[in-house]
């Protein structure tokens, strides 16, 4: 007997109700149909990123789709058996890599066998996770859950050009469920400045501004200077280890927007955390939902629901028998558990 089709409402968020709908069909075997796509965006509908994300994830899957096109705003996915293997998908923009690889990951852990994957368009994108955060914050925590998996950015890609690339290798892997209620005591920091083709002036301004705000040391202040024709391109990129997790705040230089103030934005993300006392940021927060939900359980603590949490919460629901509760730690934060 054929599962029933999930319908799904994708105007309760942006890209990420899609994406983990993807993920959880997948994973779950349940078909879904989904209209409004993006719908509250200025440019609603299937972007190149969201299209790469569906036609990446029907090929591991091979699944059956209808509406899959640029520009679409509904769309239906019904998953066959997940297949590891060889794979190579080009956003073809400067779209996320990062979110694409986030789309398949969850399958591949569950694939039949093991898989490699060539991911190439965006790796530092405003409003994504860049790959910095994915090596030293998200995939630290899903190893510590139990899954094999490694990446290497083999190339930057910066928004509007793109021509960045991922290389990843997964396991299959069984995950354990994981329970973060601190970050845990900080042990090491570092700020480090991007720059493709950007002048020098632009990542030193923006390091002097992590040093007077924040009192880093010089020792933790970094410059990474790429090749001129990975750009152009800026980013500042601020590192916290702590014992139980390693927290990336980053923002990234925009014409008319000065050095100064783009330093601002990510000090401001970092600070918003520390005085939470939560465990992770916002971003790492809807990230971890969904391994937490395919190891069976999971908690964190993190500063507020973000609208990202809130419909990535809705979208687990409708596809998976889980209790996700939402409470408040003695401090404020919110506490999810599932
Ligand atoms: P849309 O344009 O519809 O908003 P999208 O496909 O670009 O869609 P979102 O639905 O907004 O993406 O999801 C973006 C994801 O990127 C979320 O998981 C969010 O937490 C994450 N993200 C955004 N900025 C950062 C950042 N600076 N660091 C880490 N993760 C980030």
């Amino acid at each position: 007997m054929q599962a029933e089709m999930l319908e799904l409402d994708g105007a309760i968020g942006g890209g990420q109700v899609l994406r983990s709908a993807l993920s959880l069909s997948m994973l779950s075997g349940r078909p879904f149909r989904i209209v409004n796509i993006r719908a509250r965006r200025s440019r609603p509908g299937l972007l190149r990123q969201h299209l790469t994300a569906v036609q990446a994830a029907a090929q591991i899957c091979s699944a059956e789709t209808n509406g899959v096109e640029l520009g679409s705003q509904q769309l239906s996915f019904r998953p066959g058996a997940i297949r590891g293997g060889d794979y190579r998908f080009a956003i073809g923009s400067a779209g996320s890599c990062t979110l694409v690889l986030q789309t398949l990951l969850p399958a591949l852990l569950r694939a039949d066998g093991p898989s490699t994957l060539r991911i190439s368009g965006g790796t530092h994108n405003p409003l994504a996770p860049p790959a910095d955060f994915l090596q030293l914050a998200w995939l630290p925590l899903l190893r510590r859950m139990g899954a094999r998996v490694e990446m290497q950015l083999l190339r930057h890609g910066f928004m509007p050009a793109g021509g960045g690339e991922l290389a990843v290798q997964v396991e299959p892997s069984r995950l354990q469920p994981l329970h973060l209620e601190s970050p845990g005591a900080p042990r090491s920091q570092r700020a480090r400045a991007l720059l493709a083709g950007v002048p020098g002036h632009v990542g030193e301004r923006e390091l002097e501004r992590v040093a007077r705000r924040l009192k880093w040391p010089e020792q933790t202040l970094q410059f990474n200077w790429l090749e001129q024709d990975e750009g152009p391109g800026n980013a500042l990129l601020l590192e916290v280890v702590c014992e139980e997790v390693t927290e990336v705040f980053c923002a990234f230089g925009q014409s008319g927007v000065r050095a100064e103030r783009v330093a601002d934005r990510a000090i401001d993300q970092l600070r918003d955390w520390q005085r939470s006392g939560a465990a992770v940021g916002e971003h790492l927060a809807d990230q971890l939902l969904l391994p937490m939900a395919l190891a069976g359980g999971g908690s964190l603590t993190t500063p507020r629901l973000s609208e990202h949490l809130s419909s990535n919460i809705e979208v687990l629901r409708r596809f998976l028998p889980l209790d996700i509760r939402c409470d408040r730690t003695a401090s404020g934060s919110l506490r999810i558990a599932l």
